[in-house]
């Protein structure tokens, strides 16, 4: 039996993957959450309110039977014994021939006082969306903590919800770990325009303020003091490696695989937002599908090795088109090219770096999708760029 640790992009990809060529090894996947498994980015539309909770199972119920893969909700994998290969959960244990770990991560919440008083909320998923839901009715202002990707979708979803959003950031810009300056100027410009949002970049949160133990506002390193109804924290990730760690797996920040996706355990796996592979932990949905794809051949004992993935993220914010490749703000060395094309009124910023000829990165911003797909595609397949103008200004 193959069994599977975690229902989420990873696990279920996995057991695709098995599936396509081996139709009969039962598989079981069992996993904490009590949902069929759903796609992560679907439920900042749920928070927003544009989907309901019933559009959010990516998969039919006849699609399980006819894969032969069961699932079992609600039930949190405590310890693996991997010489016995028997896995004990909080009900049952179960043997397994294979092992795949994909529990993913947690979000990080800053090791600040009283960050866990009322009011204060992360999103990963489905119930803290309703918990926040349920908590928002009749608020009108919500602070989010970490202006990355994932904190703006979440601050235009409560936007869209009638909140006013205040948007904290460390570093000076926003986005930090996906654009350069000149990108976040403008798309902190365009997001301004269209959204009940206001930006305070560069500031580090010095501390809650709570009243008998309810979120108040929060005080800056400078002093200043902002109040709002809730907190939405939105600083990363950390990889859910306590399984692991409780069964003698290696682990670091993540747990350790190599390039077969294969623990220092023979027969376990892992994938996904919990695994460190050569020092690193993604934490997007690409990786995700790239890793689960590797473990899932070599479960079924086809050797297939793991290249890394070229990190690629689309912010989701309608009307506003963004999507960053690779490397967009490489080191200023001749290695590199770096060609720009902007207009800061439009809201429009094109930015490639290429490396020998090779596009190895690129922010898109107000691009044309089929113009971004393309850039994707260059990327992806490493091909020589001979003509530059062409490239840059082809619409
Ligand atoms: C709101 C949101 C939006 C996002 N949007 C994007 C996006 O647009 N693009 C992108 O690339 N990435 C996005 N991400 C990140 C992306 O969702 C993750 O990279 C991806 O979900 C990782 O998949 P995973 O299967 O490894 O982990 P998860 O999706 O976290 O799944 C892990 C599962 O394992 C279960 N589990 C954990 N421990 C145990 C245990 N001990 N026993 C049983 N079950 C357990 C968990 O309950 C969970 O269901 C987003 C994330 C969030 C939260």
């Amino acid at each position: 039996m193959y069994l599977i640790i975690g229902n989420g992009i990873s696990g279920i990809n996995t057991a695709e993957v098995i599936r396509e060529k081996d139709k009969e090894t039962p598989i079981l996947i069992i996993t904490e959450e009590g949902f069929p498994y759903y796609s992560r980015p679907q439920i900042i539309e749920f928070l927003a309110g544009n989907i309901k909770e019933e559009d959010l199972p990516f998969y039919s119920e006849s699609w399980y039977r006819e894969n032969k893969i069961k699932v079992l909700y609600g039930e949190k994998a405590i310890k693996i014994n991997g010489e016995k290969k028997i896995l004990d959960t909080n009900k049952e244990n179960y043997k397994f021939d294979k092992l795949l770990i994909a529990t993913g991560a947690i979000p990080f919440k800053p090791p600040l006082d009283n960050i866990n008083v009322d009011g204060i909320f992360t999103l990963r998923n489905l119930n803290d969306a309703k918990d926040i839901i349920s908590f928002i009715k009749n608020k009108e202002r919500v602070i989010i903590l970490g202006c990355g990707l994932l904190g703006l979708e979440i601050g235009r979803a409560l936007s869209q919800r009638g909140l006013k959003v205040i948007g904290l950031e460390f570093f000076p810009r926003l986005i930090p770990r996906q654009l350069d300056e000149d990108g976040a100027r403008i798309l902190k410009r365009k997001i301004e325009e269209r959204f009940n949002f206001e930006f305070y970049l560069g500031v580090r949160v010095q501390k809650i303020i709570s009243y008998n133990g309810r979120f108040e506002g929060i005080e800056l390193e400078d002093g200043r003091k902002i109040y709002g109804d809730l907190l939405m924290v939105s600083a990363g990730i950390i990889p859910n490696i306590d399984l692991a760690k409780n069964s003698g797996i290696s682990v670091n920040k993540g747990i350790i695989v190599n390039e077969y996706m294969e623990t220092n355990i023979e027969d376990i796996y892992s994938c996904g937002d919990c695994v460190e592979f050569k020092g690193k932990i993604y934490g997007i949905i690409p990786a995700s599908l790239d890793q689960s794809y590797v473990a899932g051949k070599n479960i079924i004992g086809e050797k297939v090795k793991y290249q890394g993935t070229i990190p690629s993220n689309t912010l989701k914010v309608t009307g506003i088109d963004l999507t960053s490749i690779g490397e967009i703000d490489p080191p200023k060395s001749e290695e590199f090219e770096v060609i720009i094309k902007k207009d800061e009124e439009k809201g429009f910023y094109r930015k490639l770096v290429l490396k020998e000829n090779i596009i190895v990165g690129a922010i898109l911003l107000g691009d044309k999708r089929k113009y971004v797909n393309k850039i994707q595609n260059l990327i992806k397949s490493k091909k020589i760029i001979e003509e530059r103008e062409e490239l840059i200004y082809e619409e």
